[in-house]
């Protein structure tokens, strides 16, 4: 042993790991000074503007336009125009513009991945390695849909529906756009797209890509502004609305939608159990949970921002947990070495902020590993909760920042009955070596989406959505084209 020690003494590895700094240049971005409103193939004017800002350090990126309710209108009745060339196009017709801008994302993904980071505050290896991909699958799969849709739906004569407005969040712009975009095209759709108000850029640099593309002008218009344009867009001339958000907009947006005839698909917000049980192997398990809820500063309503961990592994779990935790890095979303990146506004910031007090409040015991955090912009450093009992705050609301609550159980059906244990349904993670539990688990939890020794997987062909307060309707895979079109 004494031999061993010595040997490790000697071992060239460094104790404190330091890393040099690794930032990508942000100069492959060109930024306008102003964007303006992009309907029917063109830029309108809008009457006012907003700046939007970088929360890495609070740097304003651009003047974005404010649409207007007449602006809205304007959208839809360009969309509305292009509507009946556009479904008429061959399939096969369609699905070349969809593989067009598949491959100019690929082409461009790395202005793409830059610009998602500056104006998002995501870190740099997470635009680059999983949402530019991701967005550009998604616009490659759907493409292999476009002229398979009667293969798709048998005997059901599948058409589209016409207008869709669709409502996107902070959290993956340029993702949350292809997610919407891509099926909706695919059915033969037109679409009014709204980005969320503190990351409109990417959303604004795609309608470059569809000049690229050659997309016929109408086909997708995309209108910037805050919740005001979104509930213009409710209101207005469209046959279908698709949001992804919070419960509560989603909540108001389906009692206006009630009664006029419009679909609606809501996928809203979550507080998914990453369940550990005592035979799983432990530093995977480890690994998943600090993606589970570190990714994207857990601005991710999939993330797995409850623990329930098997009372028999308890303190070791904590204690890896806790180590892993020290070695992440927050820091610059652009340094290719950043782990946790900015808290997207600072709205978000204070709303964490809040969750997080009232969880020391009410009698929880916090953990933040020892990190620097930057002077300026929007921060929050990784937080665990432990002792936290199922009634706190913490336990039941959505924080949507890089805060873990942990919670244990005994047996399995303790463990289900604490994860089921929510007004949300989104998804769960399942920890274990044994592949009879994993499935009984997968059968018991009321989660849409459910991964087992693994976390925060995404692929084009997979269906995603919720139950309860998550929301209905599918996105992704099949599920996800079939709420663009009406059937015979
Ligand atoms: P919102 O639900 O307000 O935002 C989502 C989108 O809806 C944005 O484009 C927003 O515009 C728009 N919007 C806002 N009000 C209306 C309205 N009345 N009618 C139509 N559209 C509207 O989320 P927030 O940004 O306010 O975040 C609040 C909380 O929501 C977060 O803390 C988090 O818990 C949760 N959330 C969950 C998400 C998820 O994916 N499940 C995503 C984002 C947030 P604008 O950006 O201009 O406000």
């Amino acid at each position: 042993m004494a031999e061993v020690e010595k040997r490790q003494d000697r071992s060239p590895v460094p104790k404190d790991w330091t890393y040099a700094p690794a930032p990508e240049s942000a100069d492959i971005v060109k930024l306008q000074d102003r964007y303006e409103l992009f309907i029917g193939g063109k830029w309108i004017e809008a009457k006012e503007h907003f700046t939007t800002l970088s929360p890495r350090d609070e740097s304003p990126l651009a003047e974005v336009a404010q649409a207007s309710e007449a602006d809205v209108h304007k959208a839809v009745a360009a969309a509305r125009e292009a509507f009946p060339a556009w479904a008429k196009l061959p399939g096969s017709e369609r699905s070349k513009y969809l593989f067009r801008i598949a491959r100019i994302l690929a082409e461009r993904s790395r202005e793409f991945a830059v610009l998602e980071s500056l104006n998002g505050g995501k870190p740099i290896k997470e635009s680059r390695d999983v949402d530019l991909p991701l967005a550009s699958a998604h616009f490659f799969y759907y493409a292999g849909w476009a002229d398979k849709l009667e293969y798709a739906f048998p005997n059901r004569k599948p058409k589209p529906i016409g207008v869709a407005g669709q409502i996107i969040p902070w959290n993956f712009p340029l993702l949350m756009l292809s997610w919407k975009i891509a099926p909706a095209l695919a059915a033969g759709n037109t679409v009014v797209l709204k980005p969320a108000e503190t990351t409109p850029l990417t959303a604004l640099l795609f309608a470059d890509v569809l000049r690229q593309a050659e997309l016929p002008p109408g086909v997708v218009n995309i209108v910037t502004g805050d919740g005001r344009t979104g509930a213009a867009l409710v209101d207005s001339d469209v046959d279908k609305i698709a949001f992804t958000g919070s419960t509560e907009v989603g909540k108001a947006i389906q009692r206006r939608v009630a009664g006029t005839g419009k679909k609606l698909t809501l996928e809203l917000g979550g507080k998914a159990a990453n369940i550990l049980f005592d035979d799983a192997a432990l530093d995977q398990a480890v690994e998943g949970i600090i993606n589970g809820i570190y990714f994207n500063q857990g601005h991710v309503c999939c993330a797995g921002s409850r623990l329930l961990v098997q009372e028999s592994i308890y303190e070791p779990a904590i204690e890896k947990l806790k180590k892993r935790m020290a070695t992440l890095r927050v820091g610059d979303p652009l340094d290719k070495n950043t782990d946790v990146g900015a808290i997207n506004s600072r709205e978000q910031l204070d709303r964490i902020t809040a969750l997080v007090e009232a969880g020391k409040d009410e009698g929880a015991e916090i953990y933040q590993p020892p990190c620097k955090l930057p002077e300026k912009g929007y921060w929050f450093a990784p937080t665990v909760f432990t002792n936290v009992a199922q009634s706190y705050r913490i336990a039941q609301e959505e924080i949507f920042g890089p805060v873990l609550s942990v919670l244990t159980f005994r047996t399995p059906e303790e463990a289900v009955e604490k994860a089921n244990n929510t007004p949300y349904g989104l998804s769960a993670g399942v920890w274990t070596e044994k592949g009879s539990r994993i499935l009984w688990m997968a059968q018991q939890l009321r989660a849409g989406v459910v991964w087992a020794n693994t976390f925060n997987r995404f692929d084009p062909t997979s269906p995603f959505g919720g139950y309860k307060e998550s929301g209905f309707g599918r996105e992704g895979g099949l599920h996800g084209l079939e709420p663009y079109m009406d059937f015979e």
